[in-house]
């Protein structure tokens, strides 16, 4: 039977990652666990920066973005030497279970703890909803309300002045964030990894709706192209002028949606349970409105295709 647990945040922060944390914490007072802080991910479980944490720690907590407890990221964490260290400091405080919030990269460090006899349970916080056992992710929700509040606040001045915004959103290697937040604002053309990157597909689309249309807007994921490049051939060859937005690290922020808290807050729930049932190797994910603990390696590797139906919609409104 497990006594002491540890609790740490990975890999890029995201919205209601503190609403996890708090439940973790929780839960496992309610349940008689100590529980334990590990500060700056798995750096500061090699660095050995671990603190209890008590009721009162996560007072405040539940609606603040970010993550009280920091991130950070660790390349060397795939080499057993620096995590024999972070078994070291574990057993140095008796902990004998850790829950590792974060992205694929956070599990599969825990699935490689877990291998070396430290009991690790998993809650998906990211925005980008990249991990394909889980429906959704801590932060997706936040990030994405984030994205549709500017993009508005961006058509409301585009179509005043005849423009075409390009807006470059956060998933480089996913494009739920782009695709979801497309259809949300009804943007005339989204790129993404999935949907692919054709200029001369968007030229004509931004062509066509230039003929009834005061504004239009395309939506673009990091990494695909540069917006600024784009927008100057769309203010060449369309009779829209096209400006590009940047919208960075904003997307990260702000204190997390209805959604976000009650998914962070029972995710955090159902992970002490799973430890206290000894389930370890596993993350927790929404499946279907059902919380449910997923092997990481399946979890990983699971494909998720509900992005390309939405795209065809999306095709299909604008
Ligand atoms: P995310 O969890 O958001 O995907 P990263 O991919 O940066 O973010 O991963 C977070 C951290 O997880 C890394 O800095 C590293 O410490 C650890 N990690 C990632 N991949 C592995 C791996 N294959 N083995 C062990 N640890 C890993």
């Amino acid at each position: 039977m497990i006594k002491k647990v540890g609790i740490l945040t990975s890999g890029g922060d995201a919205p209601g990652m503190n609403a996890a944390i708090r439940a973790v914490v929780r839960t496992s007072i309610y349940n008689n666990l100590e529980v334990y802080g590990i500060y700056d991910g798995y750096r500061g479980l090699y660095e050995g920066k671990i603190e209890r944490l008590f009721r009162k720690s996560v007072s405040e907590r539940l609606m603040r973005g970010g993550t009280f407890l920091g991130t950070a990221r660790l390349p060397e964490f795939s080499n057993p030497e620096i995590r024999e260290v972070a078994i070291e400091n574990l057993n140095e405080y008796g902990i004998d279970a850790l829950v590792t919030i974060g992205g694929d990269g956070t599990f599969r460090g825990a699935l490689a703890l877990d291998k070396m006899g430290i009991k690790c349970v998993g809650i998906p916080g990211t925005i980008d909803n990249d991990i394909n056992g889980t429906d959704y992710t801590i932060g997706f929700d936040t990030a994405m309300n984030t994205v549709i509040d500017a993009i508005d606040k961006l058509r409301d001045t585009s179509s005043s002045h005849r423009r075409c915004s390009i807006i470059e959103v956060m998933g480089r290697n996913c494009g739920a964030i782009a695709i979801w937040t497309g259809i949300a604002v009804g943007a005339e053309y989204v790129a993404s990894k999935e949907t692919g990157f054709d200029i001369d597909d968007i030229v004509e689309v931004i062509r066509q709706a230039s003929r009834f249309k005061r504004h239009a807007v395309v939506i673009v994921t990091e990494n695909l192209t540069n917006v600024d490049e784009l927008a100057k051939i769309i203010t060449e060859k369309t009779p829209f002028e096209a400006r590009a937005t940047v919208l960075g690290h904003v997307q990260r922020g702000g204190s997390p949606t209805v959604r976000d808290r009650v998914l962070a807050s029972t995710m955090g729930v159902k992970a002490v349970e799973e430890l206290l049932k000894g389930n370890s190797g596993c993350c927790i994910c929404e499946v279907g409105n059902k919380l449910v603990a997923i092997p990481f390696e399946e979890a990983l590797k699971m494909e998720k295709d509900d992005l390309m139906d939405k795209y065809r919609a999306l095709k299909v409104l604008w």
